[in-house]
């Protein structure tokens, strides 16, 4: 009937991609905040907080996905400010992009694909790089890190939040517990796909502890170089400078 013609028609195939990215972008949300409880939201509050950029900073923000870091980056100014979002992933920018429009942060924002291994700018660009829980999926974090010191300017800074070891005994085996029983599972009801969030539980034992990837961070170049444990280390921010 009517209906049938209806879903027939160019534009509801237009439509149809829309919502494809649609619930791409709500499915990856919706994950975010389940498998945290919610509390990516904190840390990454924390993350720009500790940044306390001021009016006229410019940010660049890779593997930013879908705006988060950025968002917020935003909203801390209140005033005419520049954040780039960088992601190797085109569709998470298409759908970030869709959401900024949605929630009005579209100016002062550009959303440009790129490998945080090699990355599309020039020396010298920005005062504030920012990676929240990207950097634990580049192939050479060595060289994801030499490119955060290429493209800022001297003074700039460079911020990282990541998953990290947990340092209280009691919390570390409840944590345990959730990642290898719990995460996967969720994994598999919300987003149907197992096998990613195994892999996301994988990668995060993987990273270097906290003191290790400081020493990384180092020996990019970095001075200053510290870090602070959220959570009693679930995740931490390292900071470091360009001199
Ligand atoms: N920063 C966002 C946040 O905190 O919600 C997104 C984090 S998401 C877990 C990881 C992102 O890293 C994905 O959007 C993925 O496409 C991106 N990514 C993975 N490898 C990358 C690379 N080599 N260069 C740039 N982005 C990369």
């Amino acid at each position: 009937g009517g209906r049938g013609k209806e879903l027939m028609s160019p534009q509801c195939s237009v439509s149809g991609v829309y919502h494809v990215f649609e619930s791409v972008a709500k499915k990856y949300d919706v994950m975010n905040d389940s498998m945290s409880l919610g509390i990516h939201r904190l840390w990454k509050d924390w993350l720009v907080r500790h940044m306390n950029p001021t009016p006229g900073t410019q940010l660049l923000d890779v593997a930013g996905g879908t705006g988060d870091v950025a968002f917020r980056f935003i909203n801390y100014i209140q005033a005419r400010s520049k954040a780039v979002i960088c992601d190797i992933n085109k569709e998470m920018l298409k759908v970030g992009k869709e959401k900024s429009l949605r929630l009005g942060y579209s100016e002062g924002l550009s959303w440009v694909a790129g490998d945080a291994e090699e990355l599309p700018f020039a020396d010298e660009k920005f005062d504030v790089y920012t990676i929240a829980f990207g950097i634990r999926n580049v192939t050479h974090i060595e060289t994801a890190l030499e490119e955060a010191y290429r493209v800022l300017k001297p003074g700039g800074r460079f911020l990282c939040l990541e998953f990290s070891k947990v340092n209280n005994p009691l919390l570390a085996r409840l944590y345990d517990l959730y990642s290898f029983q719990v995460i996967p599972v969720l994994g598999e009801i919300i987003a149907g796909d197992w096998k990613s969030y195994q892999y996301l539980v994988e990668s995060i034992r993987r990273f270097p502890p906290q003191e290790e990837f400081k020493e990384m961070i180092e020996d990019a170049g970095f001075f200053k170089v510290t870090y602070h444990n959220l959570t009693s280390g679930v995740v931490a921010v390292h900071s470091g400078f360009k001199l």
